[in-house]
This record gives structure tokens, C-alpha cells and sequence, in this order.
């Protein structure tokens, strides 16, 4: 099938299997398309995202919806009755990503002045060990119904991993661009699976903008690039991490959610994520806020957040937090929107108060985040110190990433407390005990 940059109707009337999701519609004027591997309105260009059928809110029907999720596998496919995904998605080959724990993170909120719970959802516990495999499974259902048999993307560093991972585990061709001087844990990651991984000489905008003309020329037919052509559909891929919170906290909002923003896609995905499980009556309505972390030296979101602007300024990148390293974030706005909407923030870190709460996490929780996970725990830190975020109420941190993959961010100060020769006497010495 040739690749589209809009919308047309190739599809129309044709069998494409998708579960509830019934069409792509404008996230700008609200037209509909039929499903395809298109991402922009033909009338207005604004980007698109999937529309369901999905069941009614009523009692009943609540009732036996949760009853099925629960009963369902320990992956993001308990969930499949609310993804653009065939109802069998569970017994085809992929990674099956998902249901990563849920940690009460009382010894972090401690050190932190939280009170009202603190909970970390962990993500580095996915197969490529980022939250990447989420939008990644997805968007792999969809590049299935549409006849794909090359998967590719532009990426920051993990998505490269687990595009290559999951093109390997379902049976695609796989060739991922990624910004040439990426982390060491990163290019050995997306390499491993034996795909093609093609480093480009640029930051990652520049990256992006190569796949986009990529997209429009013959040598990207039959190519799904999951975050470009099949964005609509990876996007989705981050509602499960909303579902999954609610769940594991027994069917309940939480008060505050705190989440990285590279591209703001999955930001605003958790968003659209809370509302559906509002909707279904499958947790009682109350406010909750959503909070952005970006780090200092790539914060568009957060710079447009404090000056009081709607447009996000595209900024040059400059930081270890290369996962986060987007300059001219695509959801950037929408993201911008539902923190002010929601009664949350963004806020920004630099990079030696990244690495101190990567130490921080590690310290309090044994969790070894990437620098990712070092923001967004570094963000929370300051919220809470300016006021922001409110420390009695309920708070969720994602930490999206493993920090073996960003080690040359600690390295630099973290290592054996001595050196010694193999006896006692030389341990005493050491004065450590
Ligand atoms: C990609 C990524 C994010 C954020 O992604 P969005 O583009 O904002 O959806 C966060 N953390 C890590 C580790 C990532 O790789
Ligand atoms: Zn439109």
C-alpha cells in the first residue's frame, strides 16, 4: 500500500479489523476519516487521533467491562476492548508489554514532604525496558492491518530499541533513525535485533524531518513508521499507562500525575486515557491535575507554560536527558493545554538536579531510572518546593526509562566506596564500617 501523508478513502469499505476503533478523527474540526496509515486532516492539517465505539456507561455494562479487564492477561491487552487493536491481539506475536508495578513509594515521599501517598509507576520494567513498548505494540497491530511489512521511526533513542525488539518478535523488516550521537545503552539497543539503525548527522528534529520526506518518496512504500504514518494509532499506546494507574490503585484517580514530555504525545494520551475511564463509569469522576517535566536545556513546553503563551517556541536542544531532547515538540500544545486545564503545571530541571534525583530514586526506592526518570523525579521535587503540586494529595510519577541505558549520567560520581586488597586488616582501613 503506498504511503499517505493525508487523509483519503484507500480504505474505505475495505475489512480493516481494529476492534472499537470505528475511525480517525481531526483533533482541530472534528472531521472523520475512515482507518488508514494517515495522520493529518485533508481539510485542515490538524493532526488525528482514533475514534471508538466503545460501550455504554451504564452499570451493567460497567460492571462486565471491568470484570473482563481484570480477567484478562498481565499486558497492556487486558485493556484491548478500549485500543484500536483485533479482539485476538493477545495471541499474536508481540512483545506484550504493559502492567508494570505500581510501587508506594513511602521512604521517596518521606524525603519529600509527600502526605497524601506517593507512587512511582515503573516502567522501566517493559521488554526494551522503556515505556516505548506500549505506543510500539500498538501501532505493530496497526502496520499488521494495513498490509506494512517495514517498521521504522524517528526516535530519541527508545523507540529505536523497541521498534527494532518488536519488528523481530512479529515478523517485520525493520530500519530506525536516531540522532548520531546518542547514548552507548541506546545504539546498542536498537541495533542488537538486527534491523537496519541508521544514525543521522543532526539533533532529533532534524531526524524527523528526514522521515517525513522519507515518507513521500517511492523508498518508504509499504514502510509504517509508528510515530509519523501510524501516530494516530502509537499514540493510544500510552492510554494503558492511565488504565493501569486507576487499576492498580483499586479504580481511582489519582490527585496529581506527573509525567515527562518529549513530543507531549503520551502526556496527552494519559489525558484522553483518564477521561474514557471517567466516561465508562469505570472510576468515579473527581478533578485530577496533570503535570509536565521537561529538563532545562530542551523546556519549550515549559518556557510557553510560565510566559503565559499558547504558541510553543521550538528551542535548540542541550541536555543529558537525550530521551527528552525534542526541540519542536508535535503535541507540545495539546500538552501545554491540559496542564493549565487540569489545574497542573510544567516545570523544568537542570541536568545536575537530573542526575541527583536519579540518585535520589535509587537512594529511597531502588529504582534505577534513566535521565527521563531523573526529570520527571527532579520536576516533583521542585513542584512540591515551589507550591505547585499539592503534597497532601495522591501523586503518581512515571519513571519511563532504565537507567543501565543512560550510565555515563552517574558514572562520573558514583562508584566503589573503597578499594582494597582481599584481608580485614585492609577493609578496617577503609574506615567505612
Ligand atoms: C519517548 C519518551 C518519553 C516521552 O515521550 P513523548 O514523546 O512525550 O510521548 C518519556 N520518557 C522516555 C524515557 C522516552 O523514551
Ligand atoms: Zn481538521
Amino acid at each position: 500500500m503506498a504511503v499517505q501523508t493525508v487523509a483519503s478513502t484507500e480504505n474505505a469499505g475495505n475489512a480493516i479489523d481494529l476492534g472499537p476503533a470505528a475511525a480517525l478523527s481531526c483533533r482541530e474540526c472534528g472531521e472523520r476519516f475512515p482507518l488508514g496509515p494517515i495522520f493529518a486532516c485533508a481539510t485542515c492539517f490538524g493532526p488525528l487521533e482514533v475514534a471508538y465505539d466503545l460501550p455504554g456507561g451504564g452499570p451493567a455494562e460497567t460492571e462486565a467491562l471491568r470484570k473482563r479487564i481484570e480477567a484478562g492477561p498481565n499486558n497492556i491487552w487486558r485493556y484491548a476492548p478500549l485500543l484500536p487493536v483485533p479482539a485476538d491481539v493477545a495471541t499474536k506475536p508481540n512483545l506484550n508489554p504493559g502492567f508494570t508495578e505500581l510501587v508506594k513509594a513511602d521512604r521517596l515521599a518521606r524525603e519529600l514532604g509527600v502526605t497524601g501517598g506517593l507512587h512511582i509507576k515503573d516502567d522501566s520494567g517493559n521488554p526494551t525496558h522503556s515505556f516505548k513498548d506500549r505506543v510500539v505494540a500498538i501501532a505493530v497491530e496497526a502496520a499488521r492491518a494495513f498490509g506494512f511489512t517495514t517498521l521504522s521511526c524517528s526516535s530519541t533513542g527508545n523507540l529505536a530499541g523497541a521498534v527494532g525488539a518488536a519488528a523481530a518478535r512479529s515478523g517485520f523488516r525493520s530500519c530506525v533513525f536516531i540522532p548520531h550521537d546518542l547514548e552507548a545503552g541506546k545504539v546498542v539497543m536498537a541495533a542488537v535485533y538486527g534491523g537496519e539503525l541508521v544514525g543521522i548527522e543532526g539533533t532529533y528534529d532534524d531526524v524527523n524531518r528526514f522521515c517525513s520526506e522519507l515518507i513521500g518518496d517511492p523508498i518508504g512504500e509499504g514502510w509504517g513508521f509508528v510515530n509519523v504514518n501510524l501516530r494516530p494509532y502509537y499514540g493510544e499506546g500510552s492510554k494503558t499507562l492511565a488504565y493501569e494507574i486507576c487499576e492498580q490503585l483499586g479504580w481511582r484517580l489519582p490527585d496529581n500525575i506527573v509525567i515527562p514530555i518529549a513530543s507531549g504525545s503520551q502526556l496527552t494520551k494519559i489525558d484522553k486515557g483518564l477521561k474514557e475511564l471517567i466516561s465508562l463509569g469505570l472510576v468515579e469522576d473527581k478533578p485530577y491535575k496533570i503535570f509536565g517535566a521537561q529538563a532545562e536545556g530542551c523546556s519549550p513546553v515549559s518556557r510557553a507554560f510560565k510566559d503565559g503563551h499558547d504558541v510553543v517556541r521550538p528551542v535548540k536542544p542541550d541536555t543529558i536527558a537525550k530521551s527528552l531532547a525534542i526541540g519542536n515538540p508535535a503535541d507540545g500544545p495539546y500538552a501545554l493545554d491540559i496542564t493549565r486545564r487540569t489545574g497542573g503545571a510544567v516545570e523544568d530541571v537542570n541536568d545536575e538536579q537530573v542526575v541527583d534525583a536519579i540518585k535520589l530514586l535509587a537512594r529511597t526506592e531502588g529504582i534505577f531510572a534513566e535521565t527521563a526518570g531523573g526529570v520527571t523525579v527532579g520536576v516533583l521535587k521542585k513542584l512540591i518546593e515551589t507550591g505547585l503540586l499539592d503534597p497532601a494529595g495522591e501523586t503518581v510519577v512515571l519513571n519511563t526509562g532504565d537507567g543501565l541505558k543512560t550510565l555515563d549520567a552517574v558514572a562520573p560520581t558514583t562508584g566503589p566506596s573503597a578499594t582494597i586488597r582481599p584481608n580485614l586488616q585492609s577493609f578496617r582501613e577503609a574506615g567505612l564500617v
